[in-house]
């Protein structure tokens, strides 16, 4: 099934010739650009245009290439990237390698070892939502904080439940955040106290990226809902839960989600995670008419988390699957322009924690240790309830299916120490 191309792949990469994912990055004379990425090569693709590859076609990328981000050329639309996409699987396919004269240039200008290339934020995030979409995390967090009876708010399965996040604290794989500080109410105690949170966690989620604006007033229909979605990225949403149990009453998530999310560097378009498309959850009671979809609208991607303590090795803590979402990314859109609330290309919208169904698939320590009841052993010995100082947390994702695999590759995030 896979396409084979004359740039060598090494088996079991997140980048065939069929992912073609999209990012922004730095080589080292310090010159950004948009890239992908075939195997273990970053391609810059401004410098690529630059050799008259994309000459004659219908598009004109040479402006959009060569910007810090990749809104502009996100906001290009769905059929100038179906002609690079095209375009791109043509020049690089095994039977038409590049002559001598050509490949010298290539070799010296577009292509580089994956690794010599920095990474930066792919997009400006001009908005940020995140849900709460898998009913086995709100179930897990219904039980632990509310009722075990009825861990399910009345309104769950009703709507997407979400809230407005903070752009500006969004960053890319490799930046390291600091523990934040904050107010927590100890156990007992009857006043808070100020202070490093003691209870840092990480938030397995994908994010979509918009990929088309809309004017205020204008809903999206879930019909629709996928012409305005550009593609996917890895995301952790790191959680300090006892600034988050001490402030969320009544209007939600604040200080103990803003200090720091992680996005993965490459986005991975819709088109190249169209052969993983399966069915939801049976949705039960039916959803009202402006929520209801057809078709395949989830996507079987394959997720873990590791715990990566200093000097030490990787920890599987936590293997899930996107697949289970409850609330798929239509209805999502959906939803949140149904009121007419306007959407902007660059808008970010996170899942919300993607837990599974078994104890080992949850996707956060507050589940998988059951608010510290039960620490998880590392390989060394240690024990974590949560999340330390300089341990560096993982995520990574594919989706696998007849010798195809699409990969995102990793998100990763080392915690420092809070402030004194
Ligand atoms: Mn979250």
């Amino acid at each position: 099934m896979n396409i084979k191309s004359w740039i060598e792949i090494p088996a079991g990469s997140d980048f065939p010739i069929e992912n073609l994912p999209f990012g922004i990055g730095r080589n080292r004379g310090g010159q950004f650009a948009a890239y992908t990425r075939i195997g273990d090569t970053a391609v810059n693709l401004s410098a690529l245009d630059g050799l008259g590859v994309f000459a004659g076609m219908e598009f004109d990328f040479s402006v959009a290439f060569r910007q810090p981000v990749l809104n502009d050329f996100i906001a290009m639309g769905k059929a100038a990237h179906r002609v690079l996409r095209n375009a791109l699987q043509a020049f690089f396919a095994a039977g038409s390698k590049p002559d001598a004269i050509l490949m010298e240039s290539l070799t010296e200008k577009v292509l580089f070892p994956a690794a010599s290339v920095e990474m930066l934020m792919p997009v400006k995030v001009t908005d940020y939502t995140d849900f709460y979409s898998s009913i086995e995390h709100a179930t897990n967090v219904g039980k632990m904080f509310r009722d075990p009876a009825n861990a399910l708010l009345p309104n769950w399965r009703h709507l997407p439940v979400g809230y407005h996040g903070r752009a500006s604290s969004i960053v890319v794989s490799g930046t390291e955040i600091r523990r934040p500080r904050g107010q927590t109410l100890p156990a007992g105690a009857d006043a808070p106290v100020f202070g490093p949170g003691k209870m840092l966690d990480f938030e397995l989620e994908m994010a979509f990226v918009v990929g088309r604006s809309t004017n205020l007033g204008e809903p999206v229909a879930a019909a629709d809902a996928e012409d305005y979605i550009f593609g996917f990225l890895l995301f952790n949403d790191l959680s300090a839960r006892d600034i988050q149990s001490w402030e969320y009453v009544p209007l939600g998530p604040f200080l103990s989600k803003n200090f720091g999310s992680v996005v993965s560097p490459w986005i991975v378009t819709l088109e190249a995670l169209e052969p993983f498309r399966v069915k939801g959850p049976e949705q039960e009671p039916a959803v009202l008419p402006y929520l209801r979809t057809e078709g395949l609208r989830n996507f079987d991607i394959s997720l873990e988390v590791l715990i990566r303590p200093e000097n030490g090795a990787e920890n599987v803590v936590c293997r899930s699957n996107f697949r289970h979402m409850y609330w798929n990314i239509c209805q999502q859109l959906a939803h949140h322009t149904v009121n007419g609330c306007n959407i902007t290309t660059g808008d970010l919208y996170a899942s919300g924690t993607i837990s599974g169904p078994e104890p080992g698939s949850y996707g956060s320590m507050l589940e998988l240790t059951w608010r510290g009841a039960n620490p998880i052993r590392l390989s060394d010995g240690t024990e974590r309830k949560f999340v330390n100082d300089h341990d560096t947390v993982i995520i990574r994702g594919y989706a696998a299916k007849d010798g195809l695999r699409i990969g995102f590759g990793e998100c990763t995030t080392k915690i420092l120490p809070a402030l004194t």
